[in-house]
């Protein structure tokens, strides 16, 4: 469910967590989106027919993710704290 603002994203990082947050970006529409458990699908704000919509799920469990042909997206990695481009999963799959 949640797209969150930054100033949550900022929140969340500074929470210990056990496993890496399952974080990512659409750089079209401008929203955080984050999975924050198993069952939490959350799709970006851009209209389905764009092409650029995303959308992510699986929270700490796993990442599954999809996206539309025109879709950029930025993915967030826990262990360099940055953002990294589209094909970078930030979700370990352990
Ligand atoms: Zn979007």
């Amino acid at each position: 469910m949640p797209i969150i603002t930054q100033r949550r994203f900022n929140q969340l990082l500074k929470i210990p967590r056990p496993k890496p947050l399952n974080v990512c970006r659409c750089e079209t529409c401008g929203k955080i989106l984050w999975s924050s458990h198993r069952h939490d699908w959350v799709a970006c704000e851009c209209e389905q027919e764009s092409g650029t919509e995303i959308f992510l799920d699986g929270g700490d469990d796993y990442c599954r993710w999809g996206y539309g042909k025109d879709a950029r997206i930025s993915w967030w990695d826990s262990v360099n704290q940055k953002w990294k481009p589209q094909e970078f999963c930030s979700s370990a799959k352990a």
